[in-house]
């Protein structure tokens, strides 16, 4: 799903949110509300290039790790924040990429609105493409603030899927890779 961002949309939702929990919109303190909201899921779920920032990167043979590369979105149920630490790793068929594509990859994937799983088996697709290799795996870390804050609230719950492809599927691979990760 390709998100393309209506701020005036937004802003009407907003107003209309507002209304409903006895808020008057026009009220000096939440005049520009709607218009902040607006801006932030501009940012938040518009696809960026850019981002240069990295400052994880391991590599061990012909096995290359980025780990720990931390995203923020929104869950597709309650629009509510999302925070995935994400793990990647690949195995290079010849060609190694920039790191900083990684990283982009993982956070563009993110300005949009997926399950965890999805998001998941998104960013390994994607992660197959690029590196031009079958052999990747994708270990996201998620709390979900809806978890947290609402329903059964799980104030320490976390979310773990992984997405594991090609050679990683071996299992003496992925231990050693999931030990590189930093999970024990
Ligand atoms: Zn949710």
């Amino acid at each position: 799903m390709e998100v393309k961002i209506n701020r005036e949309k937004i802003m009407e939702g907003v107003r209309l949110i507002l209304e409903g929990i006895g808020i008057d919109p026009n009220d000096e303190n939440f005049r520009e509300t709607p218009r902040r909201i607006a801006e932030f899921y501009d940012e938040l779920l518009s696809p960026k290039i850019g981002d240069e920032d990295y400052k994880y990167f391991t590599s061990k043979g012909d096995l290359v790790i980025v780990k720990d590369i931390q995203v923020y979105t929104l869950c597709p149920h309650h629009l509510l924040p999302v925070f995935y630490r994400v793990y990647v790793a690949y195995i290079p068929s010849g060609k190694v990429v920039g790191v900083s594509k990684i990283v982009r990859l993982i956070l563009d994937e993110a300005r949009r609105l997926t399950l965890q799983e999805q998001y998941t088996e998104n960013v390994a697709s994607k992660l197959q493409e690029l590196v031009e290799s079958s052999d990747v795996m994708v270990v996201v870390n998620g709390i979900h603030y809806c978890m947290r804050m609402r329903g059964v609230k799980t104030p320490n719950a976390e979310v773990v899927t992984s997405a594991i492809r090609g050679k990683f599927r071996d299992y003496a691979l992925r231990m050693e890779t999931m030990r590189l990760m930093g999970f024990e």
